[in-house]
């Protein structure tokens, strides 16, 4: 975006852009760049919509509560006053609003991107082989395995542990951390992400419980035959301290959001299945102990870390990252938890909430009101301004030329009126618009042009209403006769 910001300034200084530096410019943006153009953005109006983020950012930074997590003085030296949030629409709508270009540990956040990895490469079945899909009901580091001596899920310690030693089996110790770091830049449209050695070292050295966990699951055989204990629980220790800004990690959650595909650089990352699995166990284990509350009061898969991090995916819609070090007794973040409350409570985003009938909440999803009305005043002066290139370019975006003013005038209405017969030419041929749409005073367009004696027009439309209603009338019978096959077909 910023070659093309910095191309658009020169050429407004009299430089001209030619085509091949124009494709340089668009195709690192050109999931954006389409939906715009096609005006099929999934948040129409974006600005109301970050405002209203903004305000609950603004609510929520007064919120001191909590503590950072200290067992580690990596973490215990964060800032407790850090709050950030970022979020990355489908379709690559970004906003960020605080500390959202500092790096920090995904920790636990890392759970469910790992899992997608490995269901990603080797496919649901052989993951759960090795690891359920239950919530445990137990604390996230608990020396514990389901009924079939299994890790109960990807999402708690043991069964994060066990993933590690599926991914890129065979593979050294550097060429698997190496391999998750691409995939995970990848998710993250090549935005930032890092690796944090303090936090990595000082995990392993107080990672006492987790080798225990390790030295259980290896007496109880949950890793793959060949795997090495000590090299899973490295790895998982390694994981914990990728680092990514509330930035890029807003990139990585709409990949989710996304099924997979990045909406910044368009690839496809992961597999939908992976993705589908993923967002399912966020949905009931991603949240420690307060999973099933989350789930009942937010309705989205999410997954928190002791860094204060979470990850909450808005399926097809958007991603967030939001930070804020201080945690609650259960180990999430405090005001992160706040935010992902009250973003419920303004929009219909809980994955129960009712699109159809809820007044109450906000659905971003809409174009409002106010930006109709802007579309169809552009649309009408466009008309009577005689601007073809200008409902050429409309008309391309997909905009329904057939619109209608308060008074029910319509673009053809306009042009008839004014006599502007090349935007007549275009909205009947290239638009195939309807010519009998009734104003407010039950005029049609004819009868417009025929008003202010626009006498060429008055001969244009007379015509075109007459191969108007050839053609409905065409149009009805093929379909009457359609239907009569079909009816055939199916005796
Ligand atoms: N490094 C922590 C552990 O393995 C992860 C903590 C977390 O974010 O849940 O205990």
């Amino acid at each position: 975006m910023d070659m093309l910001n910095h191309t658009v300034q020169e050429s407004m200084l009299g430089a001209s852009m030619d085509l091949e530096i124009f494709q340089k410019c668009v195709q690192s943006n050109i999931v954006l760049l389409t939906q715009v153009v096609c005006r099929k953005l999934v948040i129409p109006d974006f600005e109301q919509f970050t405002l209203n983020i903004n305000r609950l950012y603004e609510n929520i930074r007064s919120i001191k509560e909590g503590e950072v997590a200290n067992y580690i003085p990596q973490l215990a030296k964060v800032s407790p006053d850090h709050w950030g949030v970022s979020l990355c629409t489908v379709d690559g709508q970004r906003y960020s609003v605080g500390d959202t270009d500092v790096p920090l540990c995904l920790q636990s956040c890392v759970k469910p991107l790992k899992y997608a990895i490995a269901v990603n490469d080797l496919g649901t079945n052989y993951v759960h082989q090795y690891v359920g899909k239950e919530p445990s009901g137990l604390r996230f580091n608990k020396l514990s395995l389901n009924f079939q001596e299994k890790p109960h899920n990807p999402l708690v310690n043991a069964g994060a542990i066990v993933n590690c030693s599926l991914i890129n089996q065979g593979a050294n110790k550097a060429e698997k951390f190496d391999y998750i770091m691409q995939f995970l830049k990848r998710m993250a449209g090549n935005e930032f992400i890092g690796f944090s050695n303090a936090t990595f070292q000082s995990e392993k050295e107080t990672g006492d419980r987790n080798y225990a966990i390790g030295y259980y699951l290896k007496e109880k055989k949950c890793f793959p035959e060949g795997a090495d204990m000590v090299s899973a629980l490295d790895l998982y220790f390694q994981l914990c301290s990728i680092e990514v800004t509330c930035q890029s990690g807003s990139v990585i959650a709409a990949t989710l959001a996304n099924g997979g595909i990045c909406p910044i650089t368009g690839e496809r990352v992961l597999s939908a299945e992976a993705v589908r699995n993923t967002l399912s166990l966020m949905h009931s284990c991603g949240m420690y102990d307060f999973s099933g509350q989350f789930a009942f009061h937010v309705g989205l898969p999410a997954k928190s870390g002791v860094s204060g991090a979470i990850l909450l995916i808005v399926p097809n819609i958007m991603g967030v990252f939001c930070w804020s070090p201080p945690l609650d007794r259960i180990g999430n973040s405090v005001r992160g938890i706040h935010f992902c409350h009250d973003l419920v409570s303004l929009f219909n985003f809980h994955h129960y909430d009712d699109l159809r009938h809820c007044a109450k909440k906000l659905d971003p999803r809409k174009e409002t009101r106010e930006t109709q009305h802007k579309t169809v005043v552009n649309l009408l002066f466009a008309a009577y301004s005689g601007d073809v290139s200008a409902l050429r370019r409309f008309a391309l975006s997909a905009m329904d030329m057939e619109q209608k003013d308060y008074d029910s005038r319509t673009a053809l209405h306009v042009a008839a009126a004014e006599g502007h017969m090349d935007v007549v030419r275009f909205l009947i041929d290239g638009c195939k618009v309807n010519p009998f749409v009734e104003d407010r005073w039950g005029n049609i367009p004819l009868q417009d042009a025929i008003k202010f004696e626009r006498h060429e027009v008055v001969k244009l439309l007379t015509e075109y209403q007459e191969t108007y209603v050839k053609r409905q009338m065409g149009a009805e019978t093929s379909e009457e006769q359609m239907s009569l096959e079909n009816l055939e077909s199916m005796v």
